[in-house]
């Protein structure tokens, strides 16, 4: 949508009023609040593709004033991966891209693709890209920037200096395993219920649950990092009481990273920095309240947050408590803030009172008990006498002025006088009051580096209490990192076991070493295999984001890269893998995997193809499991000597399958499909002759 004004003053310019396009909007740049969505980014996205096959890849939120880049020296899949699930609404590219590529992306991300060939650097803007330690990397923040630049057209204070993402340091999820484990939202309904997030989510703020949506996609590798997050977890899990006061206080944080964003933009009213005011007026608590932890990383949490006093002041001074929404008439800044203010609206004040005292007194001397001054756009004040009392008013008293059906309107040359007082003292404070408020904004620009610190403190503040405060209620426990093997007590799925709220979920164990690095799991359809493949993936992912863990035992390995891939049958999406293409994707998880990844690979494959990949994942010494209701396939035990069978356990009861979802040692006796026919349905008499 392209915003056009006109760009002069009417009463100056000669002839047609100028006009001009001052802002487009875009998909990616909108910063109505009411088309953002709150506990969500709104990414701007931009790619850049190099000579020498490498792409780079910017985020930018302009709603939260986010720049980020990333390099991806893996080529054009990787860069899908990347991109895939990310709340991008539009990305920006060169119109020499591969029509092939800007296919793709259009077809998988499904995004709005704009164009911007101009990548020249924008010197003005040189202090973002201080970080950028590669040249590509600022030649794709520069496209991007010249975009928002051409679409906004207005300075771009709140922006905040380009970090880069070293992908090196996150847990690798590829496309399918994002959309598969739903780790933010579900595959078929796309939404946040029954979704992972939707179980982690205990975020009290906005920006709490959009910084927790991130972490989520994106897993850390080292070590040191994620036991500095779970000792917060920890201290905040058994601080019960201290938690729920902090979860309080954070309730009454407003967005303030749109806020400052806004601030900055141009586009904040006096209502938003009330919010802003109100907000920080809550620092010293929550610091307070994090300064009773004994944990050195929750104390410092607490030093992190400064409290910027001098801010709370000038709003305190200058802004009523209830402002209008509008900042253009009056009625935002308070008495006692201005000189000038105040004695326009003393004059302001003084006349009215003049004119209800004339009122008072015009009553009393012409005995009219109805005659009443008014006020109206057109005439201004009036003195208003009713046909029935005209003959009560002494001839020529006042001057007439307009004539209704039941009544005259008079003027008296001193109204008029008082009315002139009062209009322009009330037209000057109005102007003045606009002028205050602006003045008031720059003012508060200058702070935005210290507000969006803030507003990333708060928000990590809460992600943390969010996993304390599900830890707590779910049961979970804190996991122990070791080098040699995964060994699971009692683990649970963390989204199955909340739907099903009978608590009927059955936890059961998992054991991975380097002699037992392949599982197959065999049993009947609906046993629950990938519940149990999931579920796994599902507790990495979960500890290496620095939460507790569902299960009641936990020793777990750090993973670099989880793979995902799920048979044709139960690809509900694209509805297009074959056989050919599901072995083409095997293959390449197990190309990329290390003995550091985690391979979860669902109903794929039958043949000899399934063999020499299992043959290589031994090799590799990634972490597989592998399900399959074939289970002739089991006999790959013999030779495999790091594959090792387990089962998912069944039982036949009066010609019916029960499901136990117990998982045993060793392979499936049969493989129940005619029972599971009968299960779902099949007519009676195919069941008997089958
Ligand atoms: P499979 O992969 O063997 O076909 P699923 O893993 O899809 O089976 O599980 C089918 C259903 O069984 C799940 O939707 C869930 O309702 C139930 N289920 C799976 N595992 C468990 C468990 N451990 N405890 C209770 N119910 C389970």
């Amino acid at each position: 949508v392209a915003i056009c004004e006109q760009v002069e003053d009417p009463k100056t310019a000669k002839g047609v009023v100028k006009r001009e396009v001052v802002q487009i909007v875009t998909p990616g740049t909108v910063m109505l609040e009411s088309m953002l969505k709150e506990g969500e980014n709104n990414y701007l996205c931009s790619l850049s593709q190099f000579k020498d096959g490498s792409f780079a890849v910017v985020y930018n939120d302009l709603s939260t004033g986010e720049n980020r880049v990333a390099l991806i020296e893996d080529g054009w899949d990787a860069v899908i991966h990347e991109l895939y699930n990310q709340p991008i609404r539009e990305i920006v590219i060169s119109s020499s891209l591969e029509e092939k590529l800007q296919h793709e992306l259009k077809e998988k991300l499904q995004i709005t693709i704009s164009y911007q060939d101009e990548a020249s650097f924008n010197a003005e803007y040189r202090n973002l890209t201080e970080d950028l330690n590669d040249e590509r990397l600022v030649k794709a923040f520069s496209r991007l920037l010249n975009y928002i630049q051409n679409t906004q057209k207005r300075s771009l204070d709140h922006l905040k200096k380009a970090t880069v993402i070293e992908l090196k340091n996150y847990l690798a999820l590829d496309m399918y395993s994002k959309r598969n484990l739903e780790l933010t939202e579900t595959i078929i309904k796309k939404g946040k219920h029954g979704s992972l997030l939707w179980v982690l989510d205990h975020t009290v703020t906005a920006m709490g649950s959009r910084m927790l949506k991130k972490w989520l996609e994106r897993p850390l590798l080292n070590r040191e990092m994620i036991e500095k997050r779970l000792n917060v977890v920890e201290g905040l899990y058994k601080g019960f009481m201290e938690r729920e006061l902090l979860r309080e206080a954070l309730k009454n944080v407003y967005d303030m990273e749109r806020l400052a964003a806004r601030i900055a933009y141009g586009n904040v009213n006096a209502r938003d920095l009330i919010q802003l005011k109100q907000s920080l007026k809550h620092i010293p608590e929550i610091k307070e309240i994090l300064q009773q932890f004994p944990q050195t990383e929750i104390q410092t949490l607490a030093s992190e947050l400064i409290y910027p006093e001098f801010i709370v002041e000038l709003l305190e001074r200058s802004i009523i408590d209830d402002p209008p929404a509008s900042i253009t008439e009056g009625g935002i800044i308070k008495d006692g803030y201005h000189e000038k203010l105040d004695e326009y609206r003393d004059a302001s004040r003084n006349g009215k009172k003049w004119i209800a005292e004339l009122e008072q007194k015009e009553k009393e001397l012409t005995n009219i008990k109805s005659l009443k001054i008014g006020f109206n756009r057109v005439f201004g004040y009036y003195i208003e006498v009713t046909k029935a009392n005209l003959h009560l008013l002494p001839e020529g008293r006042y001057e007439r002025k307009q004539t209704l059906t039941n009544a005259e309107r008079f003027i008296t040359p001193e109204l008029k006088e008082k009315e002139s007082l009062i209009l322009e003292a009330e037209e000057k404070s109005i102007e003045l009051e606009h002028h205050l408020f602006l003045e008031i904004r720059e003012e508060l620009k200058k702070e935005i580096p210290l507000l969006q610190q803030l507003a990333e403190h708060i928000s990590k503040i809460d992600v943390l209490q969010s996993f304390a405060t599900v830890s707590e209620l779910n049961g979970y426990t804190r996991p122990q990192f070791g080098e040699k093997k995964l060994k699971i007590k009692s683990g649970r799925h963390p989204v199955v076991e909340k739907v099903m709220t009978d608590g009927s979920f059955v936890p059961n164990d998992v054991f991975l070493d380097d002699q037992n690095s392949i599982l197959l799991i065999t049993g009947p359809n609906m046993s629950g295999k990938s519940t149990y493949m999931r579920q796994l993936a599902m507790t990495v992912i979960m500890a290496q984001i620095g939460c507790f863990v569902p299960c009641d035992e936990a020793e777990l390995l750090i993973f670099d890269q989880i793979f995902t891939r799920i048979g044709a049958a139960d690809d509900l999406v694209s509805g297009q893998s074959t056989f050919m293409v599901e072995m083409l994707e095997a293959n390449h998880a197990i190309s990329k995997a290390t003995d550091r990844s985690l391979i979860l690979l669902d109903e794929i494959g039958r043949g000899t193809s399934t063999y020499d990949g299992m043959a290589l994942a031994q090799a590799i010494g990634a972490k597989t499991l592998f399900s399959t209701h074939y289970h002739e396939l089991t006999a790959m035990e013999e030779s495999l000597p790091h594959l090792k069978n387990i089962h998912v356990r069944a039982e036949e009861y009066e010609g019916n399958v029960v499901f136990l979802h117990q998982i045993k040692e060793g392979s499936a006796d049969k493989s129940y499909g005619i029972q599971v026919a009968k299960l779902a349905g099949l007519p009676e008499a195919l069941i008997e002759r089958a």
